[in-house]
């Protein structure tokens, strides 16, 4: 499972990524396809799949990826502005790389709702 998996890989270096911290628990890069002048992905170092594919034992674990996402902010210099974490779940929000992550976006203006 974690062998295929694009951001196990990440983890494990066999893919290059920008890199922009690393905690013992998680890892942030940066977006291969930027949608904002910043967008971060945060990720736990072990694999889940989804947030619907979590359970009580990863609650730390999304913990932490929350509180590095807001780290990732802080040093990027837009969490005074504002920014936005997104978590897409399931194909039909867009989730298309089934290991969780959390989308740290900012350096613009957002629009409400998302399309
Ligand atoms: P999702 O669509 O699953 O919410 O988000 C996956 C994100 O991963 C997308 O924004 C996509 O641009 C990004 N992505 C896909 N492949 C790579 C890659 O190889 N490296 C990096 N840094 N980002 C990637
Ligand atoms: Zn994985």
């Amino acid at each position: 499972m974690t062998d295929n998996c694009l951001f196990c890989r990440i983890v494990r270096r066999e893919i290059p990524a920008k890199i922009v911290a690393e905690t013992s628990e998680c890892v942030a890069f940066r977006d291969v396809n930027p949608q904002a002048p910043v967008h971060v992905l945060v990720i736990p170092k072990r694999h889940v799949a989804s947030l619907d594919s979590a359970s009580d034992g990863d609650a730390e674990l999304l913990g932490r990826m929350s509180l590095l996402a807001a780290q990732v902010a802080r040093d990027e210099n837009i969490a005074d502005t504002g920014y936005r974490t997104v978590v897409n779940t399931n194909a039909g929000a867009g989730q298309t790389v089934f290991h969780v992550h959390a989308h740290v976006l900012g350096g613009r203006r957002m629009g409400w709702p998302p399309g």
